[in-house]
This record gives C-alpha cells, sequence and structure tokens, in this order.
C-alpha cells in the first residue's frame, strides 16, 4: 500500500519527523487505505500543503479512487479544490445543509445566498473576467445558539421578515438540486 501513494517500502522504518508534510498526508492515506474501505472521509485533507504538493495529492486520491472504486467525502473550504475533485457538493452553515447539487450546476447556477457569496470569492485567473463580490456582513453565530428561523439570517443580503419566523425546508427545485431558502418557494 505504501507504493501505491507514492512512497517505498525501504521509507517504512524512518520516524515521522523524516517525512515532509506531503509525504505525510500519502501515509495517512496509505493507512486508510489498507483497511480496504468503500467510503474515505477527507477533512480539510489538504489545506495544510502547499500549492503544489497539493495538486500532487489530489490527483493520487483522484488515481486511487479509480483503481479502488472509492467513495470521498471531501470537506474542505477551498472551493476550486472542491470543483475539481467532486461529483456533487453540498453547502453547510452552522453545520446545517444550505444546497446540494451535482458540482457543474452548484458552480453554473448557484442558488442560495450563502453559496453566491462563496463563489463570488473566488479568485478569477482571467483579467479581463468582471466578477461582483458578495462581501458577507457581522461573524459566525455562536452554532450552540444559532439565530430563530434561517440560520443565515444574520448575514445574508436577501433576509426578510419571514426568514426570522420560519426555518426554510431543504427542498428539491429541480434534478439532483436542493436549496434551504425562502426565495424559492
Ligand atoms: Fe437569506 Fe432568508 Fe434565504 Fe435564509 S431564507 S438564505 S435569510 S433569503
Amino acid at each position: 500500500m505504501i507504493e501505491k501513494v507514492g512512497l517505498s517500502k525501504d521509507q517504512l522504518d524512518r520516524y515521522p519527523h523524516e517525512f515532509s508534510g506531503g509525504q505525510r498526508q500519502r501515509i495517512s492515506i496509505a493507512r486508510a487505505l489498507v483497511l480496504n474501505p468503500k467510503l474515505i472521509i477527507l477533512d480539510e485533507a489538504v489545506s495544510a500543503l502547499d500549492v503544489s504538493i497539493q495538486s500532487q495529492i489530489l490527483n493520487l486520491l483522484i488515481k486511487l479512487q479509480k483503481e479502488f472504486n472509492l467513495t470521498y467525502i471531501f470537506i474542505s473550504h477551498d472551493l476550486n479544490v472542491v470543483k475539481h475533485l467532486s461529483d456533487r457538493v453540498g453547502v453547510m452553515y452552522l453545520g446545517q445543509m444550505m444546497e446540494l447539487a451535482s458540482t457543474d450546476k452548484l458552480y453554473e447556477n448557484p442558488l442560495h445566498p450563502y453559496t453566491k457569496a462563496l463563489l463570488s470569492a473566488i479568485p478569477s485567473i482571467d483579467p479581463k473576467e468582471k466578477k461582483e463580490r458578495v462581501i458577507l456582513q457581522g461573524d459566525v453565530p455562536d452554532p450552540s445558539d444559532p439565530p430563530s428561523g434561517c440560520p443565515f439570517r444574520l448575514r445574508c443580503p436577501m433576509a426578510h421578515e419571514r426568514c426570522a419566523e420560519e426555518k426554510p425546508e431543504f427542498k428539491q427545485i429541480e434534478e439532483d438540486h436542493w436549496v434551504a431558502c425562502h426565495l424559492y418557494d
């Protein structure tokens, strides 16, 4: 398994401090794979790595997914990385699902105001592309004491009276696209 993740058997006797961050991440992946899983949860798996190492680990994950027929739940704040790796994306706020869609639908037609704000913050490499950045006001509330109604209402630019009174239902809007927002009732 150590060879499957791009390391060699003679490295197995080394101490942890003798490995780089990327190599340690490869070891973590090998440790998960020896259990022969169907599902692997990757929680901020590449966020601590240098960008060039990030892409190596992401490519390794994609290769291993095909080879071992794996499903990943990939948790990240990096929306470019999420887009690169995912078939479906769920956007969460205060531990609750705000929007869920196939990757193409979510990135091409985001519906929830929180998703729109997140996507507007992705920098573009095209200097001609003009993006309108949505800046959210305020801070994330305490998850143990969430606001009434919609969890996002204190920061939502589209919030209205009903949002404070009633929690929006998480419902399907079109094929493979769900959202929790009163704007789509
Ligand atoms: Fe904004 Fe209201 Fe929709 Fe919540 S339900 S995201 S506060 S518009």
